[in-house]
């Protein structure tokens, strides 16, 4: 069975150097445990914090071991209250072949939604746009909002929710024209812009001239700057996640109208979704009702095969997925 281990800890852009592909034995469960055949797993931005040595957190990858994340996989050997051929949604993606504690396990129903979207717009990334925007950044009917990363798994429903909950405007930004279409197009964000064709901060004014309520952030850097300038009196910020600087060597100046936090009354909250698990079932009851109803749409981008966990990771980081960035490891 193949696993992918972390081979060495990158400096700045992660390579393929920093990946192994290893072939072992399928492992035994031993008692009380799982044994689950992994069919898809999840390759997330956070996955970057977690290659390099030190606190957060979560604790680093170790090196010589798989790597882990999120996976949804078929039980092989039961334990607990999982049977043979039961689906779960688990932490131990990176490899064919996972010994699970049932404790850390999730059932999946395929016909609920198919398995993939356990990963996406069900699973964690669904559940910190959910908790980000209701509980962090509190957002109220008629609320302008801008999201960064708009056109990933995160930010792209962070839009759609903030149209359904009564948003005024949404705005998107993201790093292609395609997506900005995307955005417009399929998603029925109000305005979008390619933060690659000029400043976030020309371009935000330009999209929200009465100013912004709540920015939800993926971002970090010049977006956060940008924001912090366009807010309006009271408004607020979630701060999910700063990929712009994830590959950085050298810790990078923070926005430099921070003093506007102080005269706009602004509040600014970082969040880590899994300390939020009371919200789950909330969570699917609502965002399931309106996936059933066709009024949320999400898209994804699969990559085939384990041995392509670590392309696909890499193209995350370079922005070539629209939505969830999944990679398929067996068939069911
Ligand atoms: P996405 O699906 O959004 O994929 C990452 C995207 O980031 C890429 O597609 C790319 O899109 C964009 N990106 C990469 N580099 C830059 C850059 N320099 N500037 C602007 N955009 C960039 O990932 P997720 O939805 O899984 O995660 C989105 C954010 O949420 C991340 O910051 C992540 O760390 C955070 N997160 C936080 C959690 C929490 O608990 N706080 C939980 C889960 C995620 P583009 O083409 O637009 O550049």
């Amino acid at each position: 069975a193949l696993e992918i281990r972390l081979a060495s800890r990158p400096e700045g852009w992660p390579t393929h150097e920093n990946f192994e592909i290893a072939e072992v034995e399928v492992p035994e469960p031993g008692e009380g445990r799982l044994l689950v055949r992994n069919l898809v797993m999840s390759v997330d931005p956070a996955m970057r914090g977690r290659m390099n040595e030190g606190k957060s957190y979560v604790p680093p990858f170790e090196l010589g071991a798989p790597l882990s994340g999120g996976a949804v996989g078929e039980v092989v050997t039961g334990a607990g209250d999982f049977q043979p051929g039961d689906l779960v949604v688990h932490h131990l993606g990176w490899r064919e072949y996972a010994v699970v504690d049932p404790a850390q396990a999730l059932r999946v129903d395929p016909e609920v939604a198919p398995i993939n979207a356990y990963l996406s717009v069900l699973g964690m990334p669904g559940m910190t746009a959910y908790v980000g925007l209701v509980d962090i950044a509190e957002q109220r009917e008629g609320d302008v909002v801008f999201v960064s990363g708009a056109a990933g798994a995160v930010g792209s429903l962070v839009g759609q929710l903030a149209k359904l909950r009564g948003a005024a405007k949404v705005i998107g930004s993201a790093g292609s024209p395609e997506k900005v279409r995307h955005l417009t197009e399929e998603l029925g964000f109000d305005a979008a812009f390619n933060y690659k064709d000029g400043p976030v901060r020309e371009q935000l004014a330009a999209a929200a001239p009465e100013g912004i309520d709540v920015y939800f952030d993926n971002v970090g850097g010049e977006h956060l700057e940008a924001a912090i300038g366009a807010m309006n009196d009271f408004g607020r910020v979630a701060e999910c996640g700063m990929i712009s600087q994830y590959n950085n060597t050298e810790p990078t100046p923070g926005p430099r109208n921070m003093f506007m936090l102080v005269t706009k009354r602004l509040k600014l909250q970082g969040f880590i979704v899994i300390d939020h698990a009371h919200r789950r079932d909330r969570f699917v009851a609502e965002v399931g009702q309106w996936i059933r109803e066709g009024r949320i749409s999400y898209r994804e981008t699969v990559v085939e095969g384990l041995r392509n966990a670590p392309e696909a990771f890499l193209g995350l980081l370079r922005g070539e997925n629209t939505g969830k960035m999944l990679v398929t490891i067996g068939e069911r």
